[in-house]
Parts: structure tokens; C-alpha cells; sequence
């Protein structure tokens, strides 16, 4: 969740969404009311809006519903959070998105970014280090030029 849809939620609900990493765990959204709807629908975050739309397990709809047009694989996924990311801001993301498309787009690195949508952050580390590896191997635009 960007740092704009974050605010947006405030704004509109007075609810603050905490970085997941600082909800307790099996604790729900706080902008889910006791009936169960999201008080802040007409303003919920890109992730929000992807449930249902995705292929990938963590992202079905539970009672098998899919869109029309059929559900996006995971690399599409990841470059609609990526965007959503990059337009509303967000400090972790800021100077990777590209490396994670790319990672998205190599099906060898695909079980890491599938683990890490359905929400297993232990995966997060492992992208970190192919992201560093990929760095590593590419060439230095500052170094002399081979002929
Ligand atoms: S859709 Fe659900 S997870 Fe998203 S903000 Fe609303 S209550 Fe929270």
C-alpha cells in the first residue's frame, strides 16, 4: 500500500492502515467494520482492488468467482503494485521496482514473488539478494569500454 492510499484512507475514514509489518498477526484490516464491509470501499488501496483478479492462490476469489477476461498472472500483478507504489510513493519500493518487474518477468524467480504476494515476508530476503546478485552482473557504466 502506497503511501497516498494510506493517507486517503485516514483522510476518508480517520481509520490509519499501519505498514503490515506492524499489524499484530491474524489481525484484520482496522478498516473493516464489525459487519465485515471496508469503510473506506470507494477509496481502498490497488491490493485491495487486485483480490479476486489475480491467478495466483493468495489472490482467488474463495468462492471461485473470476473476472471477465480472465485472471492476471502474477508478473501483471506485481507491475500494477509496483505502479500503484511508485505514483503514491512508498520508501521500501522507491529504488526497485524495475529490478522486481525484472524478477517478475524470470518464471525461475517467480516462486520467491509468488510467496511474497501470498504474504510469506521470510521470501523478502532472498528477492533482496537476486536484486543485489542482478546489480552485480551488470556491466559498470563508468568502466572503459572493451574494443
Ligand atoms: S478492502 Fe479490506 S483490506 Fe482493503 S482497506 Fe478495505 S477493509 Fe482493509
Amino acid at each position: 500500500m502506497s503511501t497516498l492510499e494510506r493517507e486517503r484512507m485516514r483522510t476518508t475514514t480517520g481509520v490509519r492502515i499501519p505498514e503490515r509489518a506492524h499489524w499484530p498477526a491474524g489481525a484484520p484490516c482496522p478498516a473493516l467494520s464489525a459487519e465485515g464491509r471496508c469503510t473506506g470501499h470507494a477509496v481502498r488501496p490497488t491490493i485491495c482492488r487486485l483480490w479476486g483478479a489475480g491467478a495466483n492462490a493468495a489472490m482467488r476469489c474463495p468462492h471461485g468467482c473470476t473476472p471477465e477476461g480472465g485472471l492476471l498472472p502474477d508478473a501483471q500483478l506485481i507491475d500494477l503494485i509496483l505502479t500503484s507504489l511508485e505514483i503514491g510513493g512508498h520508501r521500501a519500493f522507491a529504488d526497485v521496482g524495475d529490478q522486481i518487474r525484472a524478477l517478475a518477468a524470470d518464471p525461475a524467480l517467480q516462486p520467491l514473488l509468488t510467496r511474497l504476494i501470498s504474504g510469506d515476508a521470510t521470501a523478502a530476503p532472498a528477492i533482496v539478494a537476486a536484486i543485489r546478485g542482478r546489480r552485480h552482473d551488470e556491466p559498470d557504466p563508468a568502466a572503459p569500454q572493451e574494443r
